[in-house]
């Protein structure tokens, strides 16, 4: 796997891609990915795209990630979930900022598929101001002790390792938390609008003991130097797979407004209409080059790669949700019908909008950026 150029992985990605497509409204429908899914993802080195080849992973670039993110994202949300969940949120973190020995216990097995991983972060009361979680932790001798409860978390329901944070007196820090430690408990959520196969699930954590060494980088640094990272990597891929979704409905609506006739005419010829397409395609490709500007310098390390990632999360998921929104007008009631992807793919963009930071959270961390950067001084 360490030499393949990346040529053959996007052969690959385009391959499963196009067997992925239609089984998406199936998993949609059945609220679950079926272990085929996930295997075949392992089996093609995916799940470990972003983590170094020394660790068994692909080493692909940021750009490269993002399209591939793209490529998958398109044919299913829910499998490019995996991808931004497994591999942006808690692989590529690991590799870039846990110890040497963590990386040796869990990346080799993260980066072939052979264990799942999920991010624990949110609670019932403590979504965007994740800091304020109430999980706690106490060191005991060479233990920590996890007590809390987690909701929201994508994959808990076939994970092997959860990337959990918790709090001691304001002091959050991030634990490898494995499935089978006792006092761990999974509840499967399901009703949700969209990412409905992501085996949603709230975690509850009961006197946990988790060893020292599973101690992700040092005490405190689990929200600045953990958390953080990997939100950031997130909304990376998440800003991918906005253009995705924004991509796959505007095929939709331009293939659906070609062939409809109404009042003797194609409904692609009207004035109305070409307005929605000529949006939608103009705003994904402008979401596009949002994401490659981000993943360039993202692989430069620029120090704006935040700010560029920002600003790519917020205007891609508005991109999709606005475009796919458009497919469904376009399609008009069979763009309400689960005959036709329109309409899961409106509700699978409306996701982005929520997640890895919501849109208001992304406009405050734009704003600040702005503020610091174009305010003209004296
Ligand atoms: C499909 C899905 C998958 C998810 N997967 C995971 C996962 O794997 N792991 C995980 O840890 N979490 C996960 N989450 C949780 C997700 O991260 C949170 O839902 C998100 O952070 C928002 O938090 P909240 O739902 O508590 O909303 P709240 O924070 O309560 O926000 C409610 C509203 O208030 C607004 N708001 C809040 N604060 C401000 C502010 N300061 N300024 C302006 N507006 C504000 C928000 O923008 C939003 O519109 C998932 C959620 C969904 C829907």
């Amino acid at each position: 796997m360490d030499d393949r150029p990346p040529a053959s992985v996007m052969a690959r990605a385009e391959a499963f891609a196009a067997d992925l497509a239609p089984r998406a409204a199936e998993f949609d429908r059945a609220e679950r990915l079926p272990r085929d899914v996930v295997e075949q993802m392992a089996d093609a080195g995916f799940l470990g795209a972003r983590v170094p080849v020394e660790w068994g992973g692909l080493g692909l670039s940021p750009l490269e990630y993002g399209e591939l993110t793209e490529v998958i994202g398109k044919a299913c949300a829910s499998t490019r979930a995996l991808l931004t969940v497994h591999t942006s949120l808690v692989a590529e973190t690991l590799a870039d900022r846990a110890s040497r020995r963590i990386r040796e216990k869990y990346l080799p097995d993260l980066a072939s598929g052979r264990r799942i991983a999920c991010f624990a972060l949110s609670e019932a009361e403590a979504g965007s101001d994740a800091a304020a979680m109430s999980t706690r932790y106490l060191q005991k001798g060479d233990t920590f002790v996890l007590d809390g409860h987690k909701k929201w978390i994508s994959f808990a329901g076939i994970a092997d390792v959860f990337l959990v944070f918790a709090a001691d007196n304001g002091v959050v820090s991030a634990f490898l938390v494995d499935r089978e430690m006792p006092g761990v408990e999974i509840r499967p959520m399901s009703g949700m609008l969209g990412n409905r196969a992501t085996h949603m699930a709230e975690v509850v954590l009961s006197a946990v003991e988790v060893p020292a060494e599973n101690l992700v980088c040092g005490i405190g640094s689990g929200f600045a130097f953990v958390a953080n990272s990997a939100l950031s990597r997130g909304r990376y891929s998440i800003a991918w797979a906005g253009v995705a979704l924004a991509q796959a409905a505007l095929e939709e609506m331009c293939t659906y407004a070609a062939r409809r006739e109404q009042f003797g005419s194609r409904i692609g010829s009207f004035q109305l209409v070409q307005k929605m397409i000529a949006d939608a395609v103009t705003e994904v490709s402008a979401a596009r080059e949002l994401c490659r500007k981000a993943g360039r310098m993202r692989a430069e390390r620029s120090p704006e790669a935040i700010a560029a990632t920002n600003i790519a999360k917020y205007f891609s998921s508005t991109v999709a949700c606005r475009v796919t929104s458009d497919a469904v007008q376009v399609l008009g009631g069979n763009g309400c019908w689960n005959g036709y992807p329109a309409e899961r793919l409106f509700r699978e963009a409306k996701i982005l909008e929520i997640i890895e930071g919501t849109s208001q959270v992304q406009q405050t961390m734009i704003s600040d950026f702005g503020l610091t950067t174009f305010a003209r001084k004296g």
